[in-house]
């Protein structure tokens, strides 16, 4: 009988395994950076070209590896993390499977040079490792400043299904570089660089343990600058420290959620969860608060060993977790500050959440203009004049009279006053305006030229779509490794905040791929919205009486271009009635 089982090679074996630890650069270089930080470096230099592709080396100023360390180090399954599996339960390095080196041996071509620290000497005795496709192909004797340089040539050479799969070199580049903001962020008091294709897009000096909000700061720039939130909680053996964003930088996806258990950056739906339950109402439904947290606790309520590359853990106590999460974000944010929620009020005409205190006056928090000012004809988005008056303005709903010089295509009742959603009325007139615009349309140099910074992941996502911004009317280029200069712009772009835009079109992601014109109307003009100064409460009455005279110019759309209604419908005494109804609930 002919045997069809047979055991795998060795090599076959790494490879495969190897799949599951490095399926990208990044993962490379998150291994490769792990066993520095766990080698107790305080400071890490990485350097990559082509992506990762083509080189990645890390150097570092750790323990270092004697010689037989350092051919220990690229057997599979060998580490001096991990001797038995209940010191999982205890464990704080990064690393403990002793997979990573051999994974990648096994398929690049790899050189390490590697010193134990002697004292204080600068340079020590050392010794130097070649390998290339899981196969060791020399060792050396040499001397070297004191702990661990990996260089990893053509990744993934004898993988080439890997190879087919991979992203372009500019992705892989915004990988690592995404990865490697987290490591830093995990590790504030250890200096970073990193040097992209001989551009450096990292630079951080060690900061004291105690201030790990400057890194923050100094990793993700805007988010985190002003009108940020400072968490600082411990409670029975939890602990969370870091930043959480005001929520007007909310993105439509999880990507501006950065998550640090026990040292190590995870994703962590869980937390996730909490922190947007903190934000409650203030954080608009669907969208995702932006924030940098480290969370610690005993490493025994912990479980890191649930994912290949350890980017998931499972809690032990998940509820007792999202508790605290939630608690802490909390005070944060409403404790001692006394918050102001930007949010919208939602529309729906009938059980209005009003922030109101049963013994306020419930027009208190209304803004109301004198009814016989006349309507401001010196607006700052157009000269349209307004067909309706606007009586006041809360939050970002307007009351207004209903429009009478032009006819609406929406019936109105009877001494019916309107309440306008100014947000959803200005998406429904800039998703028309937007559609309608002219193929050509000149940029206007800017008198002043807008700077702004971003984090080392934006400014690479920005610089691969310059072509992209000025199909859309921005006129941008790089003046820093994170620091960019907007000199022109389509003119319907000059009342907004440009930085806020040009973040927001870069957080959506919709720069990458080519959608439906409908579409990409829609997400700009949810970006233009949001990146709007004059939107941010309070909004002023002429300003609100100005998209009132759009709204008429545009032909009175009834709902934004997501089907959401643009305003609703109240008599006087109902408005009355509601308004008694939203304060005394
Ligand atoms: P693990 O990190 O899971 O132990 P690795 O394959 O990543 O497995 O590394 C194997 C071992 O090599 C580590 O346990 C560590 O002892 C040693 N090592 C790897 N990189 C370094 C480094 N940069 N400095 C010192 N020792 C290192
Ligand atoms: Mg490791």
């Amino acid at each position: 009988m002919v045997r069809r089982i047979h055991p795998l090679d060795s090599l076959t074996i790494d490879q495969i395994a190897a799949g599951e630890v490095i399926d990208v650069p990044a993962s490379c270089v998150k291994e490769l950076v792990e066993n520095s930080l766990d080698a107790g470096a305080d400071d890490i230099v990485v350097e990559v070209s082509i992506g990762g592709r083509e080189r990645i080396r890390v150097r570092d100023n750790g323990c270092g590896m004697g010689r037989e360390d350092l051919i220990a180090s690229i057997e599979r399954y060998s580490t001096s993390k991990l001797h038995h599996i209940d010191d999982l339960q205890t464990l704080s390095s990064r690393g403990f499977r002793g997979e990573a080196l051999a994974s990648i041996v096994s398929i690049s071509h790899v050189t390490i040079t590697s010193a134990e620290r002697r004292g204080d000497d600068l340079i020590c005795p050392a010794t130097t490792l070649v390998a290339e496709g899981g196969k060791l192909l020399s060792i050396t004797e040499t001397t070297a400043p004191p702990g661990t340089t990996v260089e990893v040539a053509s990744l993934f050479f004898n993988v080439p299904a890997r190879r087919k799969f991979l992203k372009s070199p500019a992705k892989d580049s915004q990988e690592i570089i995404k990865a490697m903001t987290c490591l830093a962020l995990a590790a504030p008091v250890v200096a970073f660089r990193v040097i992209t294709d001989g551009r450096s897009v990292i630079g951080v000096a060690a900061e004291p343990p105690d201030l790990l909000k400057n890194r923050i700061r100094t990793l993700f720039k805007e988010p985190f600058q002003d009108n940020a939130f400072d968490v600082a909680f411990s409670k029975d053996g939890f602990s969370l420290n870091g930043v959480v964003a005001d929520p007007r930088h909310a993105r439509s996806t999880r990507s501006g959620q950065y998550i640090i258990v026990n040292g190590r950056p995870v994703t962590s739906l869980p937390i996730s969860y909490a922190v947007k339950a903190a934000f409650a109402t203030t954080c608009e439904e669907g969208k995702h608060p932006v924030f940098a947290l480290h969370l610690s606790l005993d490493p025994s309520s912990v479980d890191v060993n649930v994912h290949p590359q350890k980017r998931e853990v499972r809690f032990s106590d998940e509820e007792w977790v999202r508790m605290l999460v939630q608690e802490s974000v909390s005070e944060a944010l409403f404790g001692k500050r006394g918050f102001f929620p930007a949010c919208s009020m939602p529309l729906t005409s009938c059980s209005p959440s009003l922030p109101a205190d049963p013994d306020e006056d419930p027009f208190s928090t209304w803004r109301f203009a004198p009814v016989e000012e006349p309507p401001s004809l010196e607006l700052s988005l157009t000269g349209s004049s307004a067909p309706s008056t606007c009586l006041a303005v809360m939050g970002d709903v307007a009351l207004i009279q209903p429009p009478c010089k032009a006819d609406p295509p929406f019936p109105v009742s009877q001494g019916a006053l309107l309440l306008l959603d100014l947000r959803q009325v200005l998406r429904a007139i800039i998703y028309r305006e937007w559609l309608d615009r002219p193929e050509t349309e000149a940029p206007e140099l800017l008198l002043v030229p807008v700077t702004f910074d971003c984090s080392a992941q934006e400014a690479a996502l920005i610089v691969e779509h310059i072509p992209q911004f000025e199909k859309m009317g921005i006129f941008l280029r790089a003046i820093g490794s994170h620091t960019f200069l907007i000199e022109g712009v389509f003119k319907r772009f000059v009342d907004i905040d440009l930085p806020a835009f040009c973040l927001d079109l870069v957080h959506e992601g919709f720069l990458e791929k080519e959608s439906v014109k409908e579409q990409f109307c829609k997400r700009m003009a949810t970006s233009y919205v949001a990146a709007m100064r004059g939107l941010r409460p309070p909004i002023a009455h002429e300003l609100a009486l100005s998209i009132v005279g759009r709204w008429a110019q545009s032909g009175f759309p009834a709902v934004s271009p997501d089907g959401k209604p643009c305003f609703s419908q109240v008599t006087p005494t109902t408005f009355k009635e509601w308004i008694a109804k939203g304060a005394k609930t």
